[in-house]
């Protein structure tokens, strides 16, 4: 049918999907080269208590530097590594990076309370997943009640009832479940009864314009009391000044994470702003106050 369109618009469609498919193809061999030789790495970015403006944990999010392409997303690498198989291994190294670093931390002294890890599709539906968590939690030697698994709608909707069973397991181990990008996607509101989850992440995309529109401000707050009748604590997503802040604050939301709190830190970023004493909480508290 391209072909139909005439001869620029069929060259125009190839070369598209060839990009796309080279793309593809660089990043598979670009993923498994770093499996390989350990160049993933995790960044780290705070969750705030919009009460005491304290953290109360931490997002583990993945990155990775091409040699050729550079820094590339894991929003452009991920859904690659999903449909290629390697999510898997990725995801291994991810959980056990996040658990080693943890462990690192408390070695040092230093309070963190609990690490949320994203996990993505695939990964959640396999049949291993749930005992590979009980081995590096164990060998890690740390809780499951330290451990917050981020998944998305969308990766629940897809099998309602197998996923109502892993995440029971999951649940029954002590480790907390998270539903990450709320309302992004098209689930009823139904599944927020059915799922034994403990935490609500609202998508940024709601937070964002909560001081500019007041339908978004409307539905923020009604997501944050609705899901308290439900018994679900809240976190908002890219919170990036101080008016969302208030806002928010005054929604009884629980949490926060975002730019205006801290952009998602190396480990050793992390670790050092965790040891200057004072740390991220007062750093921003007095960032508040001052009004900037
Ligand atoms: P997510 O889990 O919803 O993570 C939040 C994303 O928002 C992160 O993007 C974070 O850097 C970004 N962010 C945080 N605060 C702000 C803000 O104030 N403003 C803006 N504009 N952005 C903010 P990132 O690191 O690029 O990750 C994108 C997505 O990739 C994640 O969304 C998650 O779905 C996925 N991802 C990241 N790391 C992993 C991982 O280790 N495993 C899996 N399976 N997925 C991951
Ligand atoms: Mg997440
Ligand atoms: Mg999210
Ligand atoms: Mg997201």
């Amino acid at each position: 049918r391209a072909k139909e369109r005439g001869r620029n618009s069929y060259q125009f469609f190839t070369s598209d999907m060839n990009a796309r498919a080279l793309e593809h193809m660089a990043l598979e061999h670009g993923m498994r080269r770093a499996l390989e030789r350990d160049e993933f790495r995790l960044a780290y970015q705070p969750i705030v208590d919009l009460e005491t403006r304290e953290p109360v944990g931490m997002e583990a999010l993945v990155r990775w530097t091409h040699p050729q392409l550079g820094e590339v997303p894991p929003g452009r690498f991920i859904p690659v590594a999903e449909d290629c198989g390697l999510i898997g291994r990725l995801g291994e190294w991810v959980l056990t990076e996040a658990c080693r670093q943890l462990s690192a931390w408390r070695r040092e002294g230093i309070t963190v309370q609990r690490l949320a890890v994203n996990i993505s599709s695939r990964q959640f539906y396999d049949p291993q997943l749930v005992d590979r968590i009980q081995d590096i939690l164990a060998s890690s030697g740390i809780a499951p009640t330290d451990l917050s698994l981020e998944l998305t709608e969308r990766t629940l909707i897809d099998d309602v009832e197998g996923s109502t069973g892993i995440l029971t397991r999951l649940h029954e181990l002590g480790l907390e479940i998270a539903l990450d990008d709320f309302g992004t996607g098209y689930s009823a509101l139904g599944f927020l009864k059915r799922f034994p989850i403990q935490l609500l992440k609202v998508d940024a995309s709601f937070v964002n314009d909560i001081a500019l529109d007041d339908d978004d401000a409307a539905l923020v707050e009604g997501i944050v009391t609705l899901a308290h009748n439900l018994g679900l604590k809240v976190v908002a997503e890219g919170v990036e000044n101080l008016d969302q802040v208030h806002l928010l604050a005054g929604y009884g939301c629980d949490y926060a994470q975002g730019y205006f709190f801290a952009r998602p830190l190396s480990a050793q970023q992390m670790t050092d702003v965790l040891l200057q004493g004072q740390g991220l909480s007062a750093r921003k508290f007095n960032r508040d106050r001052a009004g900037t």
